[in-house]
C-alpha cells in the first residue's frame, strides 16, 4: 500500500470536519491535517438542500462551507472522492478507497450518518428521491421537471421541510407519518400540533398513524397505506430519519452504542482517536445521559471543542444544544434538549403565526421552542443552563421582558 503519514486525520468532511480544520488552524495548530470525504464535491452546507437549494434551481457556489482555495492555503490536504475503508488502530493507519493508506497521530471520525432505508417493497428503486447529499438534492431538481405529485414518506424535520417546499414549488404533497404526531422525537404536543395545521394550510395532505405498504411503479407509482389508502403520485422521497455511519469505527474494534461512544471530551476509549458530529454519541450533561444528536450547531461546536483539546486546552463539552428548521413561512428554533414529561407553558406573540413553548422540568427550564420568535430564542439560549431564574408565570406573560431579565 501507498502510504503517507499526517499528524491529523479526520474522516468525512461534512460540517464537523471542515470546521475541525479551521478551528484548528485558528488555534496555530501547526502539524498536518488529512480530510477524507467519500463524497466527490467541495465541502457544501446541508440545511439549504431541504430549503431554497431547491427553489432557486441549484446554485452550489452558494453552498460551499469554505471556499476551494480555503484548503490549500491552510495546508489541509482534502482528499475528495475517496472513502476510508478499514482502520488498523495498532498500526494508526487508515486505509482508502484508492489503494493508498495514511498513518495519523491522532483520528477523528466525523463520519456523520446516512439517510434510513425502510423495507417497503418498491422503496427500494433508482427513481426514489431523497436528501441527504448535494447528489441528491440535485437529482430532486431534476425529478421536478416531470414530477408534479410526491409522497413524502416521514414527517420529520426534513420531510416536512421538503413537503413545504414542494409546496411552494406547485407540487401536490402527501406526508406519510408512521406515529400519531409530527416531529415526535424531537418538539412538544404544541409544536407538532401546531404544524400539522400549518402544513395543512400549506395544502399538503397529511396521513398520521400510516404506514407505506407498498409502492408500485406503472408510469407513476401507486403508494398502498397501512390503512387501505391508495395515493396516486409521480415520486416518493424518502425521509424516515438517518442512521449513524459507525461501521468503520466498530470494525476497528471501537465501541459503538447509538453511535461511536465518547466521553466528555469527545474521545473514544483510543486516546489517538475522537469523534464528532452526526455520529458520535457523548455523555450530554443537557439530557443527563448518553446523546447523539443530528444538528449542525453539535457538529460545529463538538469539532471546536476537539480542536481545544489537540491543542492542548481540554474542557469537556457541555455547549447548549439548538437547532432550526423553516418550513415554508414558519421558522421553528429550539434552545436545550426537551424530554417526555416536561410541563409546557405557552408565551404568545404577536398573532398565532408568532409563538413560544418554554418546557419546564419543576421550576427548571430545560428547553424553549420558538416558531417565527427569535428573540425568545435567542434569550432562552441565554437562560437555560444559567443561574438566572424564570418563573412559568415570566414566560408565559408576553408583556414581561425577558431580555430584562438576562442583563438585569
Ligand atoms: C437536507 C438536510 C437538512 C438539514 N437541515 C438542518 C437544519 O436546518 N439545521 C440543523 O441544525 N441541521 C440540519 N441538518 C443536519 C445537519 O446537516 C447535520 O447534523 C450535520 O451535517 C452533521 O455534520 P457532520 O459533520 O456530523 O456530518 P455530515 O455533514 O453528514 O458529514 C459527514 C461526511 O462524512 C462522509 N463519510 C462518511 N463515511 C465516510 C468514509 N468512510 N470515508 C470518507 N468519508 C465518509 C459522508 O459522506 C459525509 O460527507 C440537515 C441535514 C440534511 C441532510
Amino acid at each position: 500500500m501507498d502510504g503517507k503519514s499526517s499528524d491529523l486525520v479526520i474522516i468525512g468532511a461534512g460540517h464537523g470536519g471542515v470546521e475541525l480544520t479551521a478551528a484548528l488552524r485558528q488555534h496555530d495548530f501547526a502539524g498536518s491535517i488529512t480530510l477524507i470525504s467519500d463524497e466527490p464535491d467541495i465541502p457544501y452546507q446541508r440545511p439549504p438542500l431541504s430549503k431554497d437549494y431547491i427553489k432557486r434551481a441549484a446554485n452550489t457556489p452558494a453552498l460551499v462551507l469554505k471556499p476551494e482555495n480555503f484548503y490549500a492555503e491552510h495546508g489541509i490536504d482534502l482528499r475528495l472522492g475517496v472513502s476510508a475503508t478499514s482502520i488498523d488502530r495498532a498500526e494508526r493507519t487508515v486505509a482508502l478507497s484508492d489503494g493508498s493508506a495514511v498513518t495519523y497521530g491522532h483520528l477523528v471520525f466525523a463520519t456523520g450518518a446516512r439517510n434510513r432505508t425502510l423495507a417497503i417493497p418498491g422503496l427500494d428503486h433508482p427513481d426514489t428521491l431523497e436528501l441527504r447529499t448535494l447528489a441528491d438534492a440535485n437529482r430532486v431538481v431534476r425529478a421536478l421537471e416531470r414530477v408534479k405529485r410526491v409522497v413524502v414518506i416521514g414527517g420529520g424535520f426534513i420531510g416536512l421541510e421538503a413537503a413545504s417546499l414542494l409546496r411552494a414549488m406547485g407540487v401536490t404533497v402527501d406526508v406519510v407519518e408512521m406515529v400519531p404526531r409530527l416531529m415526535q422525537r424531537a418538539v412538544s404536543p404544541t409544536i407538532a400540533a401546531w404544524f400539522l395545521d400549518h402544513h395543512k394550510a400549506e395544502g399538503s395532505t397529511v396521513h398520521l398513524s400510516r404506514t407505506v405498504k407498498s409502492i408500485e411503479r406503472d408510469g407513476g407509482v401507486r403508494v398502498s397505506l397501512s390503512e387501505g389508502e391508495i395515493i396516486e403520485a409521480d415520486a416518493v422521497l424518502q425521509a424516515a430519519g438517518i442512521v449513524p455511519n459507525v461501521e468503520l469505527a466498530a470494525e476497528c474494534g471501537l465501541d459503538v452504542d447509538n453511535g461511536i461512544v465518547v466521553d466528555s471530551l469527545l474521545q473514544t476509549a483510543d486516546p489517538h482517536v475522537s469523534a464528532i458530529g452526526d455520529c458520535a454519541a457523548y455523555p450530554s450533561v443537557h439530557r443527563g445521559q448518553m446523546a447523539r444528536l443530528e444538528s449542525v450547531q453539535n457538529a460545529v461546536d463538538q469539532a471546536r471543542a476537539v480542536a481545544s483539546r489537540l491543542t492542548g486546552q481540554p474542557k469537556p463539552y457541555a455547549d447548549l444544544p439548538w437547532f432550526w428548521s423553516i418550513q415554508g413561512s414558519a421558522r421553528l428554533q429550539i434552545a436545550g434538549l426537551a424530554r417526555p414529561g416536561l410541563t409546557e407553558v405557552v408565551r404568545k406573540g404577536a398573532d398565532d403565526t408568532r409563538f413560544s413553548v418554554f418546557l419546564f422540568d419543576g421550576d427548571e427550564l430545560i428547553c424553549v421552542e420558538s416558531v417565527n420568535s427569535p428573540a425568545d430564542h435567542m434569550a432562552a439560549r441565554r437562560l437555560i443552563g444559567s443561574d438566572i431564574k424564570l418563573t412559568s408565570a415570566q414566560a408565559a406573560d408576553a408583556t414581561f421582558s425577558l431580555k430584562s431579565l438576562i442583563s438585569a
